[in-house]
């Protein structure tokens, strides 16, 4: 009455993934939502702030003229202008 064949535990831990339907959908969305615009900030107070940089130069320079009769090129108005993240 021996003892035959010891009763070998193997942890095979069954690792059949389980088809029960877990679909572990890793999206990945990198949503990279920093919103990057144009800011001028002008020496009277004024301030704009536009996601398109033409518009951005050409209200600068409707902003200089307008309000301090100075015309501006738009290379000037562009480096009143500054990239920023809003
Ligand atoms: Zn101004």
């Amino acid at each position: 009455m021996g003892l035959f064949g010891k009763k070998k535990t193997d942890g095979t831990t069954s690792t059949t993934g389980g088809m029960t339907g877990a679909t572990t959908t890793t999206t990945t969305t990198t949503t990279t939502r920093a919103t990057a615009g144009w800011q001028v900030d002008c020496d009277c107070g004024f301030m704009l702030r536009d996601h398109n940089k033409d518009e951005t130069v050409q209200l600068t320079k409707t902003h200089v003229k307008t309000s301090h009769g100075q015309t501006i090129t738009d290379a000037e108005a562009l480096k009143r202008a500054r990239t920023v993240t809003f």
